[in-house]
């Protein structure tokens, strides 16, 4: 049993999703949504594949800031189906808009943003949801002050990247962490499976997202999450059979995956 814990399902083509449930060799996935029309879509995925997948409602960071009308129909979206998402997400800060901006000269105003991730974090608190990170490097420092200024623990910061004294923070708030393909190719992904708990790890594959290494030139698939457990248990030093099970388990409790025969579905 396994699950890719964070995926943008909606956004494969029809041809690559009938590929992609073809030849589906895990359990499931947490499919997450970056606006409104990406709520409905991951909605829409989740109706046609109950069981299997499950989907996330929020507002990518990394795209220009909503209006409050915007940000409004998400919300009122996100309470309207509450019942049938299973997380609150994908949210953060703009890491990598800001980063672009510096080259060219300018400077993103980042507190508009840090104000609205406060709300997701407030909102999946009232709803008692986890909410899932994009929150990479100094902006992790921001979502763990927000998480612990709110006192909201159920955090998933995926594909996390960061120094080494905010990741030794999370894993005393208990935060999860999930790591992508890139852990055959990037060293640092390596040293935080070294480092960090197994209890508190999760796989993913940020799908569409493609990778390099063994994985270049192929288009993304949930089944590569396979693959990094089995890299992970090689670091671990620990069965593949023990891992796997461990980071299954991990996924459905974290995200109380439903089982099959759940009255909602
Ligand atoms: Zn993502």
């Amino acid at each position: 049993m396994l699950y890719d814990a964070h995926i943008h399902l909606e956004r494969y083509s029809q041809e690559a999703l009938t590929q992609l449930f073809s030849d589906l060799r895990i359990d499931g996935m947490i499919a997450v949504s970056t606006h409104l029309a990406s709520c409905r879509r991951t909605q829409a995925l989740a109706r046609q594949f109950p069981g299997v997948v499950y989907p996330a409602y929020g507002f990518h960071p990394e795209q220009p800031f909503p209006g409050p009308w915007q940000q409004e129909a998400l919300f009122d979206f996100i309470q309207q189906h509450q019942q049938e998402m299973v997380a609150v997400g994908e949210v953060g800060l703009p890491y990598y808009t800001r980063q672009q901006y510096a080259e060219q000269g300018r400077i993103l105003d980042r507190q508009p943003y840090i104000e609205l991730l406060e709300q997701f974090i407030l909102l999946a608190k009232t709803l008692r949801k986890p909410v899932v990170l994009h929150a990479v490097h100094e902006d992790a420092v921001i979502a763990c002050d927000l998480l612990e200024r709110h006192a909201w623990h159920k955090a998933h910061f995926h594909w996390y990247k960061g120094p080494a004294q905010t990741t030794q923070r999370m894993m005393q708030q208990g935060y999860f962490v999930s790591v992508t393909p890139d852990i055959f190719y990037k060293p640092a992904t390596q040293q935080l499976v070294q480092q960090y708990p197994l209890e508190c790890l999760m796989v993913e594959t940020d799908g569409p997202w493609p990778f390099r290494g063994p994985f270049s030139g192929q288009m993304t698939h949930p089944n590569m999450v396979v693959s990094v457990v089995e890299k992970i248990a090689s670091i671990k030093q620990l069965a593949i059979t023990q891992v796997a099970a461990q980071l299954s388990s991990n996924t459905r409790r974290f995200y109380h995956l439903w089982p099959k025969d759940h009255p909602y579905l």
